[in-house]
């Protein structure tokens, strides 16, 4: 079995295409199979720069692939199949300006048909096609979609689809400026690269059936097909391909959260039953099913990646949290420290924030004059915190709070106990006293 993920590179990687990424990786993990990266950057908004941060996001979540390809580079391939479509008669050149295509599309809107194209420059003779050409008047070339078929699949995860030609408009492949268009490169990598199953988002569902037509048309079988459905944000809208920062790999990658929690989220996602526990890939591939995700779109929730994430910190090895914890937040990690800590982080970036506040005693905060009294009373008796505390019982509360400030540079936290029979004595005083210096 061989499947492929497709990125255009035209954002960052979001939930939405990681989880087709991550679906396609346990796929071919599951099948023994082969997983292919390709890279559909022959439309005009393709950034190298996205490219790169793609590929960074995909090997941090663990998503690693056989092979590589970029569409940009495969040109003599697709020429090569353009050529056999044009000798067969298939496509035919299209000399209609961007306006008269817009002009015919408020026409037919306006008088409720649906924007397809007309089929006019199909109706050309060749003498007058030959002179446009050779006068130099540019065009595209549209594929010519043949005129009464049904066609229908049996997509693996929505059932059997079925599509009337008669809907179809003839559609370009190959652009003015001599570049393909998706539809077309995207066929000819899947039967050149041996594509047996196409996995991907329903936002390409309606361009199957354009799809099938140019498997058909160079007479090759077409792959299984699997439309996912998409994911809704949380405010309900369909998380499809343009959704970049809100939901960027990237975003989440930096807020400290791990790419196995993630990979679970997605995992669970539409599934009717979800994981009990973090998996690693491969054990997460061999409970890898397409037909557990037929449900309808489900909305991703922040809340629920938040709580396993800080389930995932809790329940990890201390030696494995105070490395990733040293490699995200660049500082030498104590990792008895961070057993007083990370039950009040979610992410590696709270913790990071926690451990330097709390273990380094690195912050900046501004006292009062009521909070220095405090300060300078409990230094000047030279007594230890509790004797302290019991002495000035009715300011207890307020007490607590300013020593919490006024060694973490918190208002919140583990409970002061653990933290001050964690720092010390000695530490306690040398904060306190920086402090009342500043
Ligand atoms: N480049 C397309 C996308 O990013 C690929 C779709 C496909 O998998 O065929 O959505």
């Amino acid at each position: 079995m061989k499947v492929r993920f497709a990125p255009s590179p035209t954002g960052y990687l979001h939930i939405g295409n990681a989880r087709v990424a991550l679906f396609n990786y346990l796929f071919a993990l599951k099948h023994k199979g082969e997983f292919i990266l390709r890279i559909d950057d022959t439309g005009k908004e393709a950034k190298v720069s996205f490219e790169k941060s793609i590929i960074e996001d995909l090997k941090w979540l663990g998503l690693s692939w056989d092979k590589f390809f970029r569409q940009s580079e495969r040109k003599e391939i697709y020429d090569f199949y353009f050529e056999k479509l044009q000798k067969k008669g298939l496509v035919y050149p299209c000399f209609c300006t961007k306006e008269e295509l817009e002009e015919e599309k408020k026409k037919a809107i306006s008088s409720g048909k649906p924007p397809r194209y007309s089929g006019k420059c199909k109706k050309l003779n060749p003498q007058k096609i030959k002179k446009l050409i050779e006068i130099g008047k540019p065009h595209t070339w549209r594929f010519s979609i043949p005129p009464k078929k049904r066609i229908v699949f049996k997509d693996l995860i929505k059932g059997e689809k079925s599509f009337d030609t008669r809907e179809l408009g003839d559609f370009i492949i190959k652009r003015s400026d001599g570049t393909y268009t998706y539809l077309f490169s995207s066929v000819v990598d899947d039967l050149d690269m041996k594509i047996t199953h196409v996995i991907r988002g329903e936002d390409h569902l309606s361009n199957t059936p354009f799809q099938i037509l140019i498997f058909e048309a160079l007479e090759h079988t077409y792959p299984a097909f699997a439309h996912l459905p998409l994911i809704k944000t949380e405010e309900e809208k369909p998380l499809s391909k343009r959704w970049t920062d809100l939901y960027s790999i990237r975003r989440f990658r930096e807020d400290g959260f791990f790419p196995e929690v993630i990979n679970t989220v997605l995992f669970n996602l539409g599934r009717g039953e979800a994981l009990k526990k973090i998996l690693p890939l491969h054990e997460m591939a061999n409970l890898f099913n397409l037909s557990d995700y037929k449900g309808s779109g489900s909305k991703f929730q922040l809340d629920y990646l938040k709580a396993l994430n800080r389930k995932y910190i809790l329940e990890m090895d201390l030696d494995a949290l105070a490395e990733k914890l040293k490699d995200f937040c660049s500082v030498d990690v104590e990792k008895e420290a961070l057993e007083l800590i990370r039950e009040n982080a979610t992410t590696l970036s709270e913790l990071c924030f926690l451990y330097r506040n709390i273990i380094l005693g690195i912050y900046n905060i501004t006292l009062d004059e009521e909070e220095k009294e405090i300060l300078k009373d409990f230094v000047s008796s030279k007594k230890s915190f509790e004797e302290f505390v019991t002495e000035n019982k009715e300011k207890k509360k307020k007490i607590f709070k300013t020593i919490r400030k006024a060694i973490t540079g918190l208002t919140y936290g583990p409970p002061l106990k653990d933290i001050l029979n964690f720092l010390k004595e000695r530490e306690i005083l040398r904060r306190i006293e920086k402090v009342l210096s500043q």
